[in-house]
């Protein structure tokens, strides 16, 4: 009757399940951050359908997560009032990772366990963490909404399968029961739970409840009694929603754990920003940019977005509307009060509040940037190694922040003997020559090529600064960049090359002289060259080399053919 079934783990999961256990094991203690904000999740959502159809809290809103121990029997309990998972439910979530960019993930292993542990916390090690500390894992739940006898028990020693079984669970919700391994029952213990929870899961939103035990009468020395407290559940965490908070009350430590469980991050992030927005529209805004680009961050369609809660409830996850692509490295949430509860991904695709709200926070997010930069360059080259290429993709996309994001470029320059990008649009302008009107720089495969163009050599010779580029991307960002704070870009490759004032009447004669000493030279290389080129000119931008190959100034330049040739077009 018990319908009990085996199934085999995912083949990924069993990768996973090794990798966690021989990795993770001077950070064990997640696995009650995982499981505690697995209950959070729950709640959430549970909240969220309950907006249409109240009757699934079953007469029981109090949402909350009990956490129990027993010494003796070398168990931790973490039972929750969510929304349950039906057999269904517990086979797919329990058994398999549905993740998007598992793939991505397992290609990326290297088999060095400091670089995959560091991978395994980036993609989020969720549920699974708890076969860190036990040996035989038992999760029984029922869905909201269901009859008690739909209820489910999954079972687990996490090596190679699983056994589900149908039960009677009078409660709705999810109980997790873990057996520790023998060299772990130090987590069987009240008062270690009780910090692990306030280090971790101070700014869950719901209660994090532990048993205590009745307080007998006591009577003090004037003889005055105090009565008897009952034994009751009491929360160990504030459990109020972080970001409803005043930012003054909220320690870093705080804003750092909030932003692991949103964004499933293992590491700290590299910066926040929350904003409470008032006026005509509303809504709290709480941002991070994380320290390490995530393995699929190329990926354009990978899921990326503010989580939304719409006055406080949970709405969504991976709102991509608030957030331009070329920010999708951003993490965080909003809670609108405009927004109707009933809001879907349809809904906000074309809504004035969403495009309000969307610029809002493009600009907190530039913002923040502007100020690390000018605060910590230092931090700012962290944040600029890993995200600077997704946020070249900016001026293409967001043409009204052009010239902030174009602020916010670092480039390699001549004026460096390095390929650091440390270079902004500002140092150029500060070191330009008098009389230069231009910005010049060059694009090329790499940067060894791009310092070593024998198009550079005028400008070396004058001393002109030229930034080098060599990103794949900065083909893309030129095409869109046409002037920062009123001066124009440059291709040092493009066309008749002008320096305008920089050019001194005595060099113009020297050139004129110069071009009649080899009268009739280009016409035969012209003639050598046929259909090949559209055009020999005499030039007198190279100082070193005899020739060089330009493009005409509307034509796409030679790094922007490759690019193309590369794009198979
Ligand atoms: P994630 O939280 O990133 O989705 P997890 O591995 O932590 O990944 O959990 C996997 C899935 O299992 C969750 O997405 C959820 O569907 C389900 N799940 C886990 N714990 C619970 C719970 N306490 N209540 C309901 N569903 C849960
Ligand atoms: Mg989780």
């Amino acid at each position: 009757t018990a319908h009990q079934e085996t199934h085999g783990f995912q083949t990924e999961v069993k990768q996973l399940l090794q990798l966690m256990i021989h990795s993770l094991y001077s950070n064990k203690e997640i696995f009650l951050r995982e499981l505690v904000s697995n209950a959070a999740d729950a709640a959430d959502k549970l909240r969220f359908k309950a907006l249409s159809d109240p009757s699934l809290f079953e007469n029981d809103g109090d949402l909350a997560v009990k956490l129990s121990a027993d010494k003796d029997a070398g168990t931790v309990t973490i039972s929750d009032n969510g929304i349950g998972m039906n057999r269904n439910d517990v086979i797919e979530h329990l058994g398999t990772i549905a993740k998007s960019g598992t793939k991505e993930f397992f290609n990326h292993l290297s088999g060095d366990q400091a670089k995959d542990s560091q991978l395994i916390g980036q993609f989020g090690v969720g549920f699974y963490s708890a076969f860190i500390v036990a040996d035989n894992v038992i999760v029984r739940s029922r869905a909201a909404g269901d009859d008690p006898s739909k209820g489910v028990e999954w079972q687990s020693a996490g090596e190679g399968e699983f056994t589900v079984k149908d039960i009677e669970k009078a409660d709705r919700g999810t109980e997790i029961i873990l057996h520790l391994r023998e060299d772990e029952k130090e987590f069987a213990d009240e008062w270690r739970l009780r910090s692990i929870i306030t280090k971790y899961s101070e700014h869950i939103s719901i209660p994090v409840k532990m048993w205590k035990d009745e307080v007998p009468e006591s009577e003090g020395e004037d003889g005055e009694k105090t009565p008897a407290i009952p034994g009751q559940w009491e929360s160990v965490n504030k459990a109020t929603a972080l970001w409803t908070r005043d930012k003054s009350d909220i320690s870093e430590d705080e804003y750092n754990e909030f932003y692991k469980h949103i964004s499933h991050d293992f590491a700290d992030p590299l910066l926040h920003a929350h904003n409470k927005v008032e006026g005509k529209t509303e809504y709290t805004s709480l941002l991070y940019i994380p320290s390490k680009a995530p393995y699929d961050l190329w990926n354009r369609d990978q899921n990326h977005g503010l989580k939304l809660y719409v006055q406080r409830v949970f709405i969504m996850d991976d709102a991509e509307q608030f957030m331009p692509i070329y920010l999708r490295f951003v993490k965080g949430l909003l809670d609108s009060n405009d927004l109707p509860l009933n809001v879907s991904r349809e809904i906000l695709q074309d809504n004035k509040i969403t495009q309000a709200i969307r610029q809002g926070c493009t600009k907190r997010v530039l913002q923040m940037l502007e100020r690390l930069a000018k605060k910590d360059a230092e931090k700012y080259q962290v944040f600029w190694s890993e995200f600077g290429n997704v946020l070249k993709e900016g001026p293409a996309e967001d043409f009204a922040n052009k010239e902030k994001i174009a602020g916010l470029l670092r480039f390699a320059s001549t004026e460096n003997d390095s390929d650091a990008q440390t270079v902004s649009l500002d140092d150029y302008i500060s070191r330009m020559k008098e009389g230069q009107e231009k910005i010049y720089f060059i694009t090329a495969d790499s940067y060894t090529a791009a310092k070593s163009s024998p198009h550079l050599e005028i400008f070396r010779k004058k001393g002109i600064e030229v930034l080098l580029m060599s990103d794949r991307i900065d083909e893309w960002l030129m095409s869109h960049l046409s002037e920062y704070n009123e001066k124009s870009f440059q291709s040092v490759t493009r066309g008749a090359l002008d320096l305008g004032d920089l050019e001194d009447e005595e060099s113009k004669k020297e050139h004129e002289k110069a071009e009649k000493e080899v009268e009739g030279l280009t016409e035969r290389v012209k003639a050598a060259l046929g259909d090949k080129v559209v055009d020999v000119k005499f030039t007198h931008r190279l100082t070193n080399s005899p020739a060089c190959i330009v493009t005409d100034e509307q034509g796409m330049t030679t790094q922007m053919i490759k690019l193309m040739q590369a794009a198979g077009q």
